[in-house]
């Protein structure tokens, strides 16, 4: 009689955690690849993030995932830090490598970016971007994003400084510059990208009309049931497409999934379910 061998442990680590859409996509992606493993949700606070890391690896885990407000502070408890995550200066995956060092990546401007090309089929390149907010999912995606070649890519936010110490930091990627608000009038862009948290607390940053035209695409990173403010302010104001962040939600997930894994999960069956729970 063969035993089989207990599951591979995985979770997402975050504080509250209740809401979190991890554990049900990363177990549709085990089913789907036949994957030997679990997904749960843990609520560290984040005086005991440290702890509850290496308590996780020590006791066999082998990935976690990290949401707010741990992306920043997981990399001093990490071993060592991907490119991305250096980049980002932010995590939302950790690994254990062979030698059982912890690996710390950022998989989140990956996820962004296939959702954009791959599955809605925007192009980035030779286009007029304008990114909102300067937090921590800015940071992240930037780079990805100038990756693209964009023919401008402008940082608005609520506080200037952190718009201008953004764009000087990734001023060797792109033509990036950084803005206030105010600063918008007169602009038109091609793709606006919402990377404030405005959403979660139904706000919207204060954006001049004139920013979006009957071309503009419009992403909110903010995935909810249905519209945002932002997305729902674009449509009124003419967008020609506006979308919530479900599939870099997902496109994430599949990126850290693969890392782990070495296996990658067909995203389209996972995003369409999580689309009819959300209908948008
Ligand atoms: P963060 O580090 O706390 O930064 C928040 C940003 O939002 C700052 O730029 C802040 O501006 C701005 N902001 C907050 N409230 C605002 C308002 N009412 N009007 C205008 N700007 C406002 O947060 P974060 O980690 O960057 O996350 C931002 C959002 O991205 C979150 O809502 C998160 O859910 C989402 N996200 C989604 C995914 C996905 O997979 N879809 C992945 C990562 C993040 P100030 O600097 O002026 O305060």
């Amino acid at each position: 009689m063969s035993i089989m061998p207990a599951p591979d442990r995985y979770a997402v680590i975050g504080h509250p955690i209740a809401h979190s859409r991890s554990p049900q996509i990363h177990t549709l992606f085990a089913q789907q690849t036949h994957q030997h493993m679990t997904y749960g949700a843990i609520d560290v606070a984040p005086e005991d993030l440290a702890l509850c890391v290496r308590e996780f690896f020590d006791a066999g885990g082998r990935g976690l995932n990290v949401t707010v407000p741990h992306k920043e502070t997981v990399l001093a408890s990490s071993g060592s830090l991907s490119e991305r995550a250096r980049i980002a200066g932010a995590a939302n995956t950790i690994l254990k490598q062979a030698d059982g060092q912890l690996l710390a990546d950022n998989t989140d401007g990956a996820g962004l970016v296939r959702d954009l090309t791959h599955n809605l089929r925007v192009t980035v390149n030779a286009r007029r971007v304008l990114l909102l907010g300067a937090g921590g999912a800015a940071r992240g995606v930037l780079a990805p994003l100038l990756g693209l070649m964009p023919r401008e890519l402008v940082i608005a936010n609520r506080g200037v400084d952190r718009a201008l110490a953004l764009a000087k930091a990734f001023a060797a990627l792109g033509p990036v510059s950084g803005t206030g608000f105010a600063g918008l009038d007169g602009a038109c862009f091609d793709l606006i990208v919402n990377a404030t948290a405005a959403s979660l607390h139904s706000q919207l940053p204060p954006l001049p009309p004139g920013v979006l035209g009957p071309t503009t695409i419009c992403y909110d990173l903010v995935y909810s049931n249905g519209d945002t403010c932002f997305t729902r302010w674009a449509r009124e104001h003419g967008a020609a497409q506006t979308h919530i962040g479900l599939g870099m939600l997902v496109e994430q997930a599949a990126e850290s999934f693969y890392l782990w894994r070495g296996v990658r999960p067909d995203t389209a069956p996972v995003l369409s379910l999580l689309r009819q729970q959300s209908p948008h």
